[in-house]
């Protein structure tokens, strides 16, 4: 059975990865879309979610690529209404709406995909494996974009909720948390936030495993030329980098893996959707968001230049 989707807020993800991974993939139908804004040819368009789920009863789930701020009101109404549903990261706007999603899917048998789409970059897999057998030294994650190229005039990310250079820094921290054979936690971060915003626009945290291994990140909004989302892991019989968002991964500088683009991990997401949905299962691993959380609890917070968005 194909699975009939609403897609909820037509952006920027939306448009790059979310329509074309759902009309490539036979297991779904896009069936309607509910933006306030914008509205996709061919395809039934609503201005909101509500609308969208009376004038289309019959759809089985609903994919909701909102901002953060946005994702527990439609969530809820989705889980409510009967629908699956498939959640962009970062998750939502406090952890305890998380929470509350988990609870409300578990309750009405229906699926929650808590995505963190990173982590179906080509690397990740691989560099799990590698960690799987292996004792960690030490580790670096630098995430540093250009915010005026990747996020041009998003409002909100800049807003409380809106999470700042953990936008991206989150990522990071889902892949961390995929491939580490254990668990991580914050010991301390510094948060810079520009005067005239309420978001940090850089953050370097200091994490600690288990077992006491420390791993640095360092976070930056304000990074012209070469961008990189790096994470790096010493271990004792061997080193590895994943580059490139996780796209590549190298052992001891030789490329083991090197996908073309981050165009695999969408499909492979709404893959995982319909085995989800299938298989009546829900999906949430909220670590990612845990180690923001804790971030902005402990750090040390600074103000900073003020960033025209
Ligand atoms: P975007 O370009 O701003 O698009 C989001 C859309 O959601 C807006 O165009 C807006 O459409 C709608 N919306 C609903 N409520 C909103 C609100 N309260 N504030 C602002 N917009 C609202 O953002 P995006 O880059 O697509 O990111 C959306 C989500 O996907 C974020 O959680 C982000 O972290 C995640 N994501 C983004 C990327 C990326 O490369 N951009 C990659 C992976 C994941 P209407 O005005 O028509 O309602």
């Amino acid at each position: 059975m194909r699975l009939k989707v609403g897609l909820l807020g037509i952006g920027k993800i939306a448009r790059d990865q979310h329509i074309p991974a759902l009309n490539a993939n036979p297991r779904f139908d896009l069936a309607a879309c509910a933006s306030r804004n914008a509205s996709v040819s061919c395809v039934p368009s609503f201005p909101d979610l509500d609308t969208m789920l009376g004038a289309v009863p019959d759809l089985h789930c609903i994919s909701i690529c909102t901002p953060p701020q946005a994702h527990f009101d439609a969530a809820l109404t989705a889980l409510r209404a009967g629908k699956h549903v498939m959640l962009e990261k970062p998750p939502a706007a406090t952890t305890r709406q998380i929470a509350l999603l988990a609870d409300e899917a578990a309750r009405r048998g229906r699926t929650l995909f808590q995505t963190w789409h990173s982590r179906f970059a080509g690397g990740v897999d691989a560099a799990r494996e590698f960690l799987r057998t292996r004792k960690l030294v030490s580790g670096r994650i630098i995430w540093k974009e250009d915010v005026h190229h990747w996020h041009p005039g998003q409002r909100w990310i800049w807003e409380p909720g809106g999470f700042g250079v953990f936008d991206p820094g989150i990522n990071a921290l889902s892949v961390l948390t995929e491939i580490l054979p254990n668990d991580v936690c914050v010991e301390g971060a510094l948060l810079e936030f520009p005067q005239n915003q309420q978001s940090p626009i850089a953050a370097n945290l200091r994490m600690r495993t288990e077992d006491g291994v420390e791993i640095g990140a360092e976070f930056d909004f304000r990074q012209k030329g070469e961008q990189s989302w790096d994470i790096e892991l010493q271990t004792t019989t061997g080193a590895i980098k994943l580059a490139r968002g996780g796209a590549d991964l190298s052992i001891d500088g030789r490329s083991v893996t090197a996908d073309e683009s981050m165009a695999g991990e969408y499909p492979r997401l709404y893959q995982r959707f319909a085995d989800l949905c299938e298989a009546g299962k829900s999906e949430v691993d909220w670590r990612p968001f845990q180690l923001v959380a804790d971030a902005f609890l402990i750090g040390e917070r600074r103000i900073v230049a003020p960033h025209d968005i």
